[in-house]
């Protein structure tokens, strides 16, 4: 027999008994997790250190137990005891192939798709209180973590890093081996990254005893959802399926070399030279790491400016850096067509002034906006209401669809598709699930773009001021007149403040070294109604590139320093 004990953990908070989802009677494996223990330390998993038959179970849920307190007794697979039941052929119980076996499944909350929306939902309603089971049907952290976020801005470390070292001399440094790109090693690090991450939402799932479903999940009615045989029903439903690329549809948009963001994430050689569809977020950032990496980079993009999002000065000013690195930059340019060379490389043909222009390249990306998530969902056999334009699932403030008991979170109901926006939306539909209202405005969620240097926006921008006849009044301070940003030789750009007479924040941009953290300290400033002067009588460390902050507030109440 084999007793398992309580580790002894310092601290002196007692150590409390978790859910226990085990009983008499039921088989482990060896490293099985038991049940968890919260404790001074955080959680404690206790698993079984043999496979074996639970013979006891001495503590109950909320129990406190001390250190080296035997909390449950296995019965080892092969000892004596276990053979003679074997020989009797005494039926075992097979809980623990509970999800590929389980025929129907009774959940609190049943959470569909793992992504930074779906899996913060399911860990948040977890530690809520709720019985929750999450259902995936590819790798856990959805777009993000395997395609979107992480991956990308680990090349753009790489980026960055090999930026800096073409400017080694200026700070003293004398690189005389030189230095090179290997490709096969970028890719084998940025899958480390992603992997460490995935089985880091592998383990917070365990730990919050969520119950993890692959496959896809397909509702049969309002209150039903399917996974290959397995029936789940659920008081509440949160889905979070995401979004896939929205492609043009162009002749030759499926010829072999155009790729969408998936398949330039996993490019194992630089192409010569790449043509970027599409001016955007995404586009951007690829535009960058591949014009760092040596690409002849050309990016197309249909309206007049790059990102339309954004306040047009920052957009103007990361334009005018990408062709000072030599990205070529088109806009007004509308692809009309995409075909081959008799040597396989790739011709896009586009309108642009009225005239048609071609440019050829290796491979070309396809950068052109996502689209929500809901193909093979089942969506037609619910009532749900969806907009027929965009595709969103509609949904109101607390994220719940028109059928009560459903929320939609994330890149399938929002037009902003941000990681950040996907999550605090899931926290959001699980508070509104438990009788709390928590508004989400929009407004105050920041957007960040990892060029080099790279760009943030909060609130609104002087464009949509100007649209919505809204007063206010801008000041501006420039990074170069920084001196963190003069020692990192990062002095380009500028941090923007728009606020109303009175100095109630309204929007602002950043553009320059650190503005993916700079942002949120106006992130803080604009959701909590902090003004810009008493931004102002706030103590900036020196020196840092937050200082920009500090002058830029200064500078609208008439009180700049530095300029
Ligand atoms: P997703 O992350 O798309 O997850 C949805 C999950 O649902 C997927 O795992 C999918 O397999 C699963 N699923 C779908 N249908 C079913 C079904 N029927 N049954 C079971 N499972 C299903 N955002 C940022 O904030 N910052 C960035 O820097 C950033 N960079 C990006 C870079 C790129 C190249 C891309 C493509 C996106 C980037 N984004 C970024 C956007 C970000 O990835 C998304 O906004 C975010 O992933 C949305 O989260 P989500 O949970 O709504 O959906």
């Amino acid at each position: 027999m084999l007793e398992i004990k309580m580790p002894v953990i310092p601290g002196n908070k007692p150590n409390i008994v978790g859910k226990i989802d085990y009983s008499v009677g039921d088989k482990v494996d060896k490293d099985q997790v038991i049940f968890s223990v919260e404790t001074a330390k955080g959680n404690r998993q206790i698993k079984s250190k043999e496979a074996g038959i639970i013979k006891e179970i001495l503590v109950e849920e909320g129990n406190e137990v001390k250190a080296n307190e035997v909390l449950v007794i296995v019965e080892e697979i092969g000892s004596e005891e276990e053979t003679i039941k074997q020989e009797n052929n005494i039926p075992e119980k097979k809980v623990l192939e509970v999800e590929i076996n389980e025929k129907e499944i009774s959940k609190d909350l049943l959470v569909i798709g793992a992504g930074p929306g779906g899996y913060v939902a399911a860990i948040y309603a977890a530690k809520r209180g709720l019985d929750v089971a999450l259902i995936e049907k590819n790798s856990l952290g959805g777009t993000c973590l395997n395609v979107g976020c992480i991956p990308t801005k680990s090349l753009v470390q790489t980026a960055d890093y090999f930026e800096a070292l073409k400017s080694m001399n200026k700070f003293g440094i004398e690189l005389n081996s030189g230095f090179e790109i290997d490709m096969k090693k970028v890719q084998a690090r940025k899958n480390e990254v992603v992997s460490t991450l995935v089985s880091g939402i592998d383990f917070l799932l365990k730990k919050n005893n969520i119950q993890l479903i692959s496959g896809n999940a397909e509702f049969v009615d309002n209150e039903t959802v399917k996974v290959n045989e397995t029936i789940i029903k659920a008081k509440n439903i949160v889905i979070a399926t995401g979004s896939v690329p929205a492609t043009l549809n162009v002749k030759g948009g499926d010829l072999p070399g155009v790729m969408d963001s998936t398949d330039a994430l996993s490019l194992e050689e630089i192409p010569d030279s790449l043509t970027i569809i599409g001016g955007g977020v995404i586009g951007l950032e690829f535009a960058f790491i591949y014009n760092s990496f040596g690409s002849r980079v050309k990016l197309i993009e249909y309206q007049n400016y790059l990102l339309p999002m954004f306040d047009m000065e920052v957009a103007e000013e990361i334009r005018m850096i990408a062709e000072e690195r030599g990205i070529q930059v088109l806009t007004s340019s509308k692809v009309q067509e995409i075909s081959e060379t008799v040597e396989g490389d790739l011709i896009v043909s586009f309108e642009k002034d009225g005239k048609m222009l071609s440019t050829v390249s290796n491979k070309i990306l396809m950068a052109t906006g996502r689209k929500a998530n809901t193909e093979g969902l089942g969506l037609e056999n619910t009532s749900m209401n969806v907009n027929e334009k965009s595709g969103n699932i509609l949904v109101n403030e607390f994220k719940q669809t028109n059928v009560e008991h459903i929320y939609a979170i994330g890149d399938v109901s929002s037009n902003l598709k941000l990681a950040h926006l996907a999550s605090h939306e899931g926290m959001v539909a699980v508070d509104h699930i438990l009788g709390e209202k928590r508004e989400l405005s929009e407004k105050n969620i920041p957007s960040v773009v990892y060029t080099n240097p790279e760009l943030a926006i909060v609130g609104y921008s002087e464009e949509e001021l100007k649209e919505k006849n809204i007063e206010y009044k801008s000041s501006r301070f420039d990074f170069v007149a920084n001196g963190k940003a003069l020692t990192m030789n990062q002095n380009r750009g500028f941090v923007k403040v728009l606020a109303d007479k009175n100095g109630k924040l309204l929007g602002c941009s950043i553009i320059g070294p650190d503005a993916s953290s700079l942002i949120s300290s106006l992130t803080i400033a604009l959701a909590n109604n902090i003004s810009v002067e008493e931004l102002t009588h706030t103590v900036f460390a020196h020196p840092t590139t937050a200082e920009v902050i500090h002058e830029a507030c200064l500078d609208f109440i008439g009180r700049g320093v530095h300029q």
